[in-house]
């Protein structure tokens, strides 16, 4: 196995990567990236030919698709990178299951939305089995990126910098009212107020002065749910 780490990947993305790639006979070279103009802003490829996984760490922070899930800035990038890795280890061994696969230039629909799932499910028993997520300094590059970012948006929304930071390195990574809006478990303003009614008694998730978050693990899980 060989990693190429361009930039300065976080340790734990490092790890899950190695890991996942140890179980699939068709990766033999992870590279860790950003901003790699042949990906297009794609946030990860996989090469068969070569049996080479691309990371974007850059198109991953930019990717604001956890964000709209409640996810906070720190957390959204964390797990744009995590569910990049599963989502293109699926491909990985979908093409080692059936090597046919390789001669298409472009995988049906079917298997792009396996691998998402596949990806999803992996995040969510990360999540399980990580107390909180990896905090700016532990993540590398991507750490330094979000600093600079964070120092930005401190001018215009310092109270947001500041929950941010008041919250990193503890297991609160989302806003439970925007997390639930917009998750497929809860789908009336009574269903959620049920489930804020649970972080008030303290069931799940977790009430900071009028403000309430969930766990990584709580907040990917109601995104999964049917
Ligand atoms: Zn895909």
């Amino acid at each position: 196995m060989k990693i190429i780490d361009n930039k300065g990947a976080p340790p734990e993305l490092i790890r899950v990567a190695v890991h996942e790639a140890e179980v699939c006979n068709t990766v033999n070279t992870i590279i860790f990236d950003a901003f790699i103009k042949d990906l297009n802003g794609d946030k990860g490829a996989f090469a068969p030919e070569t049996g080479t996984l691309i990371i974007d760490m850059g198109a991953c922070i930019l990717d604001t698709a956890w964000m709209k899930r409640g996810f906070m800035v720190i957390a959204n990038a964390w797990f744009n990178l995590l569910m990049t890795v599963y989502h293109e280890m699926a491909h990985a061994a979908q093409l080692d299951e059936e090597p046919e696969l390789m001669s298409l230039d472009v995988l049906p629909e079917h298997y792009e939305e396996e691998a998402t799932r596949t990806a999803g499910l992996a995040v969510l028993n990360w999540a399980d089995e990580h107390e909180t997520v990896p905090t700016l300094n532990e993540l590398g590059w991507v750490g330094d990126q979000l600093k600079i970012l964070l120092n930005k948006l401190y001018t215009e929304m310092p109270e947001v910098v500041d929950e941010e930071l008041d919250l990193e390195g503890t297991n609160m990574v989302a806003y439970a009212q925007e997390g639930a809006e917009s998750s497929r478990e809860y789908n009336s303003a009574e269903e959620i107020a049920v489930l804020l009614k649970q972080i008030d008694d303290g069931v799940i998730g977790k009430k900071v002065g009028e403000k309430r978050y969930l766990t990584a693990y709580e907040a990917i899980g109601i995104q999964l749910n049917p």
